[in-house]
């Protein structure tokens, strides 16, 4: 008669990651930075608070106006 022995496996205890928060707080500012551009372009780009002459910025932003609920038309 057989016999097979198992051997209990012993797994590693899961160790917490350390996120290196002096590396992403540059990262973060810089696309927070840029969400606000963002933002600024498809919701203020528009008459009195105009950078661009023309309409060619709303123009391109106008579906995502209308999609986050900025008045238009
Ligand atoms: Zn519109």
């Amino acid at each position: 008669m057989a016999q097979s022995v198992v051997q209990p496996t012993v797994t590693p205890a899961a160790v917490p990651v350390k996120l290196p928060i002096r590396a992403i707080v540059p990262w973060a500012a810089f696309f927070g930075i840029l969400m606000l551009v963002l933002l600024y372009f498809v919701g203020a780009e528009q008459g009195a608070t105009s950078l661009v002459s023309g309409e060619n910025v709303h123009e391109w932003v106008h579906d995502a106006r209308h999609l986050l609920g900025f008045p238009c038309h």
